[in-house]
C-alpha cells in the first residue's frame, strides 16, 4: 500500500546518498561480473563507509541487497542504472512502521526519523497487518513509502484490545490501563520474613534450622499467592491480549533490598496459563527500549528516563516511568516480529 508522507529534504539526501552507493556496488558488480551479496559486501563495504560517512550501515546493507538484486536480474547484458533519487529499500532494521498510531520512523543519513501520516479509509483494515518491506519513493510535492504488510496469525487475533504490562521493582506490576501494583505491602512481608530469617540464622541451632526451613517455604506459599491474585487482576481486564516483556536472562531475580527475590518468571506463567484458559492470550516482547522510548512520541533515548520519572527529551511528555514502558510494551507487542515465523506472507497493495 502507498502512505503518504510529507515532503522531507533529509529522505532526498537520503535516498540521493543511498543510491549513489547502490549504483556504486553495481559499477563494481557489473565489472567483476558478479552479483553475491557477500562478495559484493567484502569488496565494496569499506570504501562505502568511507565514501559516504553519513549513511548508516543498515543502509549501506540494503543498497547492496539492491545493487545486488538488479544485477541478477540484467544478468550483465546491461549495466543496471539507479537514478539518483530512485526508491530506497527499507527492511525491518531500517524502518519501523505504526500503521495503527501513524507514524513511521525511518534510519536516514540524518539518523533515525520520525514522519507521521494518515492512513487512508480504504487502507484501515491492514492497520493491524505486520510490515515487512518499503520502498521509499521521491515525488515532486511529498515522498510516499510503497509498504509490504502481511497477515498475522489469525488465530492471535481474536480481538485486538491489548494491554501492556511492565514487571518490576517500584511496582511488581503497571498496566497501560493505568493501574498499578504496588509493590509497597509485599515488601513489608518480605522484610518481615528477612528479618526473622537473620535471626534464625544468627542462631544456627537445630531447631532454628527447622524454623527456617518452615520459613521458607511460608515465604514461597505468600509469594505465590501474591503472584495469583496480580495474574487474576492482570487477566480479568478487559483486554484480549496481554503483553509482557521476555525477561529470560534479563530482570527476573532481579534484586532488592526489601522486595528481595521475587520470582517473576513465576508470575509471567500464571499470567500465561490464566491467559490462556480464559480465551486470551499473553505474548511475550523483546525488552530492549521499552524503557527508554517516548510512548507519546516515539522517541528514544537512554536520558528519556530518570529513575521512577520518564521525561521526553524530545516532546517533554513526563509520565511515571513504568507506566511509560507498560504503553510501549502493548505497542511493541503489535510489531513483534517473534511470533511472524508461521505466517504466510501475502502482500497487499
Ligand atoms: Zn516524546
Amino acid at each position: 500500500m502507498k502512505i503518504k508522507l510529507d515532503k522531507s529534504n533529509e529522505l532526498i539526501q537520503t535516498a540521493t546518498i543511498w543510491n549513489a552507493a547502490c549504483q556504486d556496488v553495481m559499477d563494481y558488480g557489473f565489472a567483476a561480473h558478479d552479483y553475491n551479496k557477500t562478495r559484493l559486501n567484502r569488496a565494496t563495504y569499506s570504501d562505502l563507509r568511507d565514501k559516504y560517512p553519513t549513511l548508516p550501515s543498515a543502509l549501506i546493507q540494503t543498497a547492496r541487497d539492491q545493487a545486488s538484486d538488479m544485477l541478477k536480474r540484467l544478468r550483465f547484458e546491461k549495466k543496471p542504472f539507479k537514478h539518483s533519487l530512485g526508491a530506497v529499500r527499507f527492511d525491518i532494521r531500517t524502518m519501523k512502521v505504526f500503521l495503527e498510531s501513524g507514524y513511521c520512523k525511518l534510519t536516514t543519513v540524518f539518523g533515525r526519523l520520525r514522519y507521521d501520516f494518515r492512513l487512508p479509509e480504504y487502507y484501515q483494515k491492514y492497520a493491524t497487518w505486520k510490515v515487512m518491506n518499503a520502498q521509499l519513493k521521491i515525488a515532486k510535492n511529498a515522498c510516499y513509502l510503497n509498504v509490504q504488510v502481511e497477515q498475522p496469525d489469525p488465530e492471535i487475533v481474536m480481538g485486538d484490545r491489548r494491554l501492556g504490562v511492565d514487571l518490576g521493582i517500584n511496582n511488581i506490576a503497571v498496566c497501560s490501563d493505568n493501574t498499578f501494583w504496588e509493590s509497597g505491602p509485599v515488601k513489608a512481608v518480605k522484610g518481615k520474613y528477612q528479618y526473622l530469617r537473620s535471626k534464625l540464622q544468627s542462631k544456627g541451632t537445630r531447631s532454628a534450622k527447622r524454623k527456617l526451613q518452615k520459613l521458607s517455604g511460608r515465604e514461597r506459599r505468600f509469594q505465590r499467592d501474591v503472584n495469583h491474585n496480580i495474574a487474576n487482576w492482570i487477566v480479568s481486564k478487559p483486554y484480549d491480549v496481554i503483553a509482557l516483556e521476555d525477561l529470560t536472562n534479563i530482570r527476573n531475580g532481579n534484586k532488592n533490598e526489601k522486595l528481595g527475590k521475587w520470582s517473576f518468571a513465576e508470575l509471567r506463567t500464571i499470567v500465561e496459563y490464566k491467559a490462556m484458559a480464559i480465551g486470551k492470550k499473553a505474548v511475550a516482547i523483546d525488552p530492549r527500549y521499552t524503557s527508554r522510548t517516548c510512548s507519546k512520541c516515539g522517541f528514544q533515548k537512554k536520558e528519556n528516563r530518570n529513575g521512577k520519572t520518564f521525561k521526553c527529551k524530545s516532546c517533554g511528555f513526563q509520565i511515571d516511568a513504568d507506566l511509560n514502558a507498560s504503553r510501549n510494551i502493548a505497542t511493541f507487542s503489535r510489531s513483534d516480529r517473534s511470533r511472524l515465523s508461521v505466517n504466510q506472507p501475502i502482500v497487499a497493495g
